[in-house]
C-alpha cells in the first residue's frame, strides 16, 4: 500500500530517496508552501489523543516512518513499509543534494548557537551547501513575524525546522502559506546531534 494508516494518521511508504527527489522537485518547479512531518511510534499514539497535532500530520505533503516501533506496528498488521527514514538520516541526505544542487538551507529551532553550529558543521560536511540563514527556536509569537521574514529574505528553498514534536509541525502547518517557495521538514533534535 503506497499510504497505510494507523489511527487514522497517513504514512507514506516510499524510500528516504524518493522523498529526497520529491522535494528536490518541489524546489525546482516552486511548489514551495509544502512541509514534511517524520512519525515514530511515540508521535502516532499522541496524534490520537491530541486533535490539533492530529491534523498538522494529515495535512502534511509528506509523513515519513521513523523509528522501530513504528515500522514494526506497521509490519505486524500487515501494511510494511520499504524503509525506516530516520529524521536525521534525511537532513543529511536532504544537505548532501542540496549542496549539489545548489538549494539554500535555513536552520531553525534548538537552543542558542546549536542551529548556527548545526549549520557550520554541516557545511563543512557537505563543500557548497548553502546555508540561508539560522534562528534559535525560543522565541514568543510577537517575534514570529520578523523570523518569519527573514527566512523568506534569505533566499531558503528548504526549510529545517526543530522545535521539537508538537510544536514543529504546529509551525510549519500555522505558516505554511506565508513560507511559499520553500519546502520544510520537522526535525526535532537534529540540531542538538549535529552541532556536537
Ligand atoms: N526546542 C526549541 N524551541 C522550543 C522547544 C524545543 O527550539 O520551544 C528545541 C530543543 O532545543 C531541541 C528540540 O527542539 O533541540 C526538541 O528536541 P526533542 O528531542 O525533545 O524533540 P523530539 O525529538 O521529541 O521532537
Amino acid at each position: 500500500e503506497r499510504r497505510p494508516k494507523l489511527w487514522g494518521i497517513p504514512i507514506d511508504n516510499v524510500s528516504s530517496d524518493y522523498a529526497v527527489s520529491k522535494v528536490v522537485n518541489w524546489i525546482r518547479l516552486k511548489q514551495g508552501g509544502k512541509y514534511i512531518v517524520t512519525l515514530d511510534a511515540l508521535a502516532t499514539l499522541r496524534a490520537r489523543k491530541d486533535k490539533i497535532y492530529a491534523k498538522c500530520v494529515k495535512d502534511a505533503d509528506l509523513v515519513l516512518p521513523d523509528g522501530k516501533g513504528l515500522t514494526f506496528a506497521l509490519r505486524f498488521l500487515g501494511m510494511p513499509v520499504q524503509e525506516r527514514i530516520a529524521g536525521i538520516d534525511f537532513v543529511e541526505k536532504m544537505c548532501r543534494i542540496a549542496a549539489y544542487e545548489k538549494v539554500s538551507v535555513y536552520f531553525l529551532g534548538g537552543a542558542e548557537g546549536i542551529a548556527a553550529k548545526a549549520a557550520e558543521n554541516m557545511a563543512k560536511k557537505y563543500q557548497g551547501l548553502e546555508i540561508a540563514g539560522v534562528h534559535h527556536g525560543y522565541f514568543d509569537e510577537t517575534e514570529e513575524p520578523k523570523i518569519i521574514e527573514h527566512i523568506r529574505e534569505s533566499g531558503a528553498s528548504f526549510l529545517l525546522v526543530a522545535l521539537g514534536v508538537p510544536k514543529q509541525e504546529i509551525w510549519m502547518n500555522r505558516h505554511r502559506e506565508e513560507l511559499e517557495g520553500i519546502v520544510a521538514i520537522g526535525v526535532g533534535g537534529s540540531f542538538d546531534v549535529l552541532s556536537g
